[in-house]
């Protein structure tokens, strides 16, 4: 199932499917908003479907300082015809396709993206509210939903629906910069500090953020398995936006490790 777009690309999205009552707020990052679609049955949907959908980006906001320049002036690559491309030609390549979703590119008009905007607001986090849906943008992204379906090959149909426990990790950079490219200046710090975690303390000292995880990329991606329990112990104990738990399609806000 985790290709099931992959077979059905060929077949045409139904202009009924774009209405604010078959989407469900599922979750959203500083960038996108993601929907699941809970309408009727179709074959080009297979029931298990999401709506990746770009918020407004309004420069200058303080939020901004955190993002990267080049998602201020243009969309993010994979908010494109050529990304959504790029990530089913070549990323799935490279993962395997069992292990990577196709991804689409759908169009979709104004109207229907207000009252998704509308009919979540309420519901969505306090402090993502002052960003909304990019009401004109022409295209979202349509791809496989995790939460509500765990591929076949991988666990039998008769447990699927009991189990359904999704994990969504966000490790960010796992490397150390090249130490021809570091300043004089640098050097000390940035060859040894990754990236996230001197981009955190600096949130820290700033006063962006009150605490912040002792989560690090290259733990998790150190194949020292003391580091990587370590790595996803310090997710798990403060997630921030780098660790979210699904059960039965829903975010868990409060979990254990036996959830
Ligand atoms: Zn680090």
């Amino acid at each position: 199932m985790i290709n099931s777009l992959a077979a059905a690309s060929p077949l045409e999205i139904p202009e009924w499917i774009w209405q604010a009552d078959y989407w469900r707020y599922l979750n959203e990052g500083n960038i996108h908003m993601v929907f699941a679609y809970t309408g009727p049955s179709h074959p080009a949907l297979s029931g298990h479907t999401v709506l990746r959908i770009a918020k407004e980006m309004t420069l200058g906001s303080s939020e901004l300082s955190s993002t990267s320049i080049s998602s201020q002036r243009y969309p993010m690559i994979s908010q494109t015809p050529e990304g959504a491309h790029f990530a089913t030609n070549f990323i799935r390549q490279l993962f395997g396709q069992a292990y990577a979703s196709v991804m689409r590119m759908v169009a979709v008009g104004p109207d229907f993206l207000q009252d998704l905007d509308l009919s979540s607001f309420l519901i969505r986090p306090h402090h993502r509210r002052h960003r909304r849906i990019q009401i004109h943008q022409p295209m979202v992204l349509l791809m496989d939903n995790y939460t509500s379906s765990v591929p076949s090959h991988i666990i039998h149909q008769s447990v699927r629906d009991e189990l359904n426990v999704t994990v969504e990790i966000k490790p960010k950079w796992g490397a150390l910069p090249s130490l021809e490219y570091l300043d004089d200046r640098h050097r000390h710090i940035k060859a040894r500090v990754c990236r996230y975690c001197m981009h955190k303390e600096y949130k820290l000292h700033t006063k962006k953020l009150h605490h912040v995880s002792a989560y690090c990329p290259l733990d998790l991606y150190s194949g020292d398995v003391d580091r990587m329990r370590r790595a996803l112990c310090a997710l798990m104990d403060r997630p921030q936006n780098n660790f979210r738990v699904f059960k039965g399609g829903s975010l868990l806000v409060r979990f254990s490790l036996f959830f």
